[in-house]
């Protein structure tokens, strides 16, 4: 029941990690008695998986109690914003007509303030009434197309792409144009963010948790050392690393296409749509990573920057100050770039980095 429900919120199941984590902390911990206890938590959601590592020394009961909490949030949020299901919030509000007030849930509002945050600092790159483009391509509820959409057929879907028709005052939605909202490039981030609140709510100081790939952190592993994080070769044909990353307590999200895409007479279409234009990106970008503090903030980031490419992305990543790290294919290989604030995080130095 529970995987047939939760897997609807970011579509099909292939979607595959972005990020490969490193946790070596269990190995090392093997046969040591010193340090609290490891608890990890893991079971498919929203069309993907979440994965949480936890340390504290807990009795049975609680760790139970932890467990339950934690599917108790994720199955919330997609009761909430899944656009997979006919009876979420969400699709309620995708069905009311234009002009008609919806009193909206508080983790909804919250979400739908920070996605219009977004899309005003990349200036459209990011936008959750993308929807109808993205059903265009096959990366939505509606499936796989047999081919790609004719510009026609385009042109009208994108009558129906502006976050601007989208008002919330007050905790009242509504929106001025037939608008759909998809908060499927937002909601595994914020998801993340809520079972890291519910950890420390419930006194856990140092976890991870990671859902499709978006993650949070806070604290160490039992060693003291800090959580370290792969970000993983934008390849579909292996799993690899390319770089690693010391994390303390932040998020990070990862936007790939090379893991969800649709291919058409031997062109690979990305999961990822400009929503100023319609159709799927076409620059060159393979991965995108983003630190911040929330992850919701760096999953809707991450899309943002994928759809801006590196040279808008990282202008404007310099400028906002945002620590991002850009992978692009340049001939047969890849080269990466990042903004000054990623700098920090890279656990080897950058003379190592091989595209
Ligand atoms: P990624 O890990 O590559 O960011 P996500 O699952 O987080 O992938 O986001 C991809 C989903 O976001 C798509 O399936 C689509 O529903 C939605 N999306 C695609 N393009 C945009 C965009 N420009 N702005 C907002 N959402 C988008
Ligand atoms: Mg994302």
């Amino acid at each position: 029941m529970m995987e047939v429900a939760s897997r609807k919120l970011t579509g099909p199941a292939s979607r595959g990690l972005a990020l490969l984590l490193v946790m070596l902390s269990s190995i090392l911990l093997a046969g040591c008695d010193s340090g609290p206890e490891e608890h990890r938590f893991q079971g498919p959601i929203f069309g993907t998986g979440y994965h949480v590592t936890a340390y504290a020394d807990l009795e049975e009961d609680d760790v139970a109690k932890l467990e339950s909490g934690i599917l108790a949030e994720l199955e919330r949020i997609d009761a909430l914003m899944s656009t997979y299901r006919d009876d979420s919030e969400l699709s309620h509000f995708n069905r009311l007509p234009v002009g008609v007030p919806f009193f909206v849930s508080p983790a909804t509002a919250e979400v739908i303030r920070e996605s219009k945050h977004i899309a005003q600092l990349s200036q459209g790159a990011f936008d959750i009434t993308v929807g109808p483009a993205v059903n265009l391509w096959g990366f939505g509820p509606e499936g796989r197309p047999e081919k790609v959409p004719d510009s026609s057929t385009l042109n009208e879907a994108l009558t129906r792409v502006d976050v601007g028709a989208l008002r919330l005052e007050d905790g009242i939605l509504h929106k001025t144009k037939p608008v759909y909202v998809d908060l499927s490039g937002i909601a595994k981030g914020y998801a993340s963010d809520r079972v890291a609140d519910y950890l420390e709510a419930s006194d856990i100081e140092n976890y991870l948790v990671e859902i499709g790939g978006e993650i949070r952190t806070h604290g160490h592993k039992p060693d003291g050392s800090p959580w370290r994080i792969a970000v993983e070769k934008p390849v579909s044909s292996e799993r690899s690393v390319q770089r690693i990353i010391d994390l303390k307590a932040a998020a990070v999200a990862t936007s790939g296409d090379y893991r969800n895409y649709f291919e058409a007479d031997g062109v690979r279409y990305s999961h990822t749509i400009d929503p100023r234009t319609g159709r799927p990106i076409d620059n060159r970008v393979a991965s995108v990573t983003v630190i911040t503090k929330r992850c919701a903030t760096a999953d809707a980031l991450a899309t943002a920057f994928t759809v801006m490419g590196a040279e808008a992305g990282l202008a404007m990543a310099e400028r906002e100050n945002i620590a991002v790290y850009f992978v692009v294919r340049e001939g047969d290989g890849f080269e990466t770039r990042m903004s000054s604030s990623f700098e920090p995080y890279l656990d080897e130095p950058a003379a190592e980095e091989e595209a």
